[in-house]
């Protein structure tokens, strides 16, 4: 059958006295006069553990929202059997009873349950009612509902027969579990992750990042009480070395759906690699990794767009997108105009607690990011190499705070031009407007990565060729915007080189990860 293509789950302003402000005003208050205790959930189990960690807010640390228990290899195995127990019958289901369980879990989250799962991501993330909203109310929401608009183009393409042949295509799910390793910086990702998977038929066994159980418990509740059978998606919290030793080693390890580190999925890959004769199938392997990601503005760009795009691009969720801009290339005729622009713009922004709806800035994820990030900063502060245009101070006393730093290098490969720091901090170097055609050349060369990047300019030469030299620079390209924002069933996302395996996610090339279909040829 058909199913119509969705529309984008509407932004909501939580504007002063709108009803959706009151109530995620009421849902942060309700989980913060809490403390919860946050189970796995392992077939039809909740399992609690001896082995208790608290969840605290990353701008509030000495709060405690409650604890979750951290399992062991044995937890993983038990995750492992559930899936492969509940296989049979949720690979044979009608794919359209499949669907049903997740576009209720998408009406579920754009109505009763839109403001405890933004409450948590404001609270367990670091979020801002805004960035909650786009990723874990609308985000989360439109995966759902383009996911099965995307499998149900996917099940209906069938090859072409011929009088006396009738030629069909099963799209089967893979034969074994899939394991869905998730990030703390979106929700919806976290949630996208072993989801889009099992629409397709597909068990799975989800390990979030552990910074990120708070929303992801929700997300959980709210799968159950869409109907998701008992093992289908089995959610532990296990230590990552732990979970891959088990996981990886099994026989029926089917694939991996993962965002997170390029370290760590190359080490993923390998480990793959190395246990190859051990698997009936060959795994598939769908990951998004890190970003380095660029803008290049062009002599005849808005100089104020530019500035509010590098605002707004490298410091919104304080950095920590994949897709942040984090180096800038810009003329010198534009550069003081950019500079005031952004330095004014930067003087009004407020940083503080999620709570507080005027903070625009929040705090970063946990103490080890933000001891690497403040590392950057002080060691950019004693180069030659670099003035510190705006920001950074950093502050870890009551919350993990860093200023929205800019900095500005001579050298275009000084390591903050190069390395991804996954915090508020952007790095710019000016150019000679005559040596636009070798900065692109720089742009492309200068990071491993290829995720996301933007060109501005209003000189459509300039735009086209930065688009033809940049091609292989970045699988989400934009021009004349900031390049984070992504959205669902309009600019499918990911990227490739270092940056992963470029299967957008939220499209029909990443369900189609999912399946193994088997052609049927019949004669008559
Ligand atoms: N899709 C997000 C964006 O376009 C980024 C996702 C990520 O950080 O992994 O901003």
């Amino acid at each position: 059958f058909n199913v119509p293509a969705p529309k984008n789950e509407p932004i909501k302003s939580y504007a002063p006295n709108s009803s959706e402000k009151a109530a995620l005003k009421a849902a942060l208050a309700d989980a913060r006069s809490k403390q919860i205790d946050i189970p796995m959930y392992i077939g039809s189990e909740e399992i609690m553990t001896d082995e208790k960690y608290a969840v605290t807010p990353p701008h509030d640390h000495q709060h405690v929202l409650g604890y979750y228990s951290l399992g062991d290899a044995s937890h993983v195995q038990k995750a492992i059997e559930a899936a492969l127990g509940a296989r049979e019958k949720w690979a044979n289901l009608s794919w359209e009873h499949r669907a049903s369980i997740f576009l209720k879990a998408a009406d579920l989250l754009a109505g009763p349950y839109r403001a405890e799962i933004n409450a948590a991501t404001m609270l367990g993330q670091s979020k801002n009612a805004y960035q909650a909203e786009i990723d874990s109310a609308c985000e989360m929401i439109d995966f759902l509902r383009f996911n099965v608009y995307y499998a149900s183009q996917i099940y209906k393409e069938q090859p072409q027969s011929s009088d006396g042949i009738w030629n069909r295509l099963e799209h089967r799910p893979l034969e074994g579990f899939v394991f869905a390793l998730t990030p703390f910086n979106f929700t919806a990702i976290a949630g996208n992750l072993p989801t889009s998977a099992a629409l397709m038929g597909n068990v799975c066994v989800w390990k979030p990042a552990l910074t990120q159980v708070y929303a992801a418990n929700v997300l959980m509740k709210v799968f159950k009480e869409a109907g998701i059978p008992d093992g289908v998606i089995n959610l532990i919290y296990v230590d990552g070395p732990v979970v891959g030793d088990v996981i990886f080693s099994h026989p029926d390890f089917a694939g991996i759906h993962f965002t997170g580190s390029t370290k760590v999925f190359q080490h993923i890959w390998k480990t793959i690699g190395d246990n190859l004769p051990r698997y009936k199938s060959f795994p598939r392997i769908v990951g998004e990794t890190g970003g380095k990601d660029f803008v290049v503005a062009h002599s005849s760009a808005d100089a104020k767009a530019v500035a509010v795009g590098l605002v707004r691009g490298a410091f919104e969720y304080q950095g920590q997108k994949c897709s942040a801009a984090s180096r800038a290339y810009l003329p010198s005729n534009l550069w003081e105009s950019i500079k005031n622009y952004m330095v004014e713009d930067l003087a009004t922004i407020k940083m503080g607690g999620t709570e507080d709806f005027s903070n625009f800035v929040n705090a970063v994820i946990d103490e080890k990011s933000f001891d690497k990030i403040a590392t950057y900063i002080a060691n950019a502060k004693n180069d030659p190499r670099v003035t510190v245009i705006a920001g950074g101070n950093c502050d870890k006393s009551k919350g993990y705070f860093v200023e929205p730093t800019v900095l500005l290098t001579t050298d275009p490969n000084y390591t903050t031009m190069c390395e991804e720091i996954f915090g508020p901090v952007l790095t710019i170097y000016v150019y000679e407007p005559e040596k636009f055609e070798e900065t692109l050349a720089l742009v492309d060369a200068t990071s491993p990565y290829a995720l996301t990047g933007s060109i501005f300019a209003q000189d459509r030469y300039a735009i086209e060729l930065a688009s033809k030299k940049l091609v292989n620079a970045a699988g989400n390209f934009y021009i004349n915007d900031k390049p984070t924002g992504a959205v669902v069933g309009q600019q499918p996302f990911g990227g490739a080189r270092a940056s992963g395996t470029n299967d957008k996610a939220g499209s029909i090339l990443n369900l189609l990860r999912w399946v193994s279909p088997r052609t049927i040829k019949e004669t008559f």
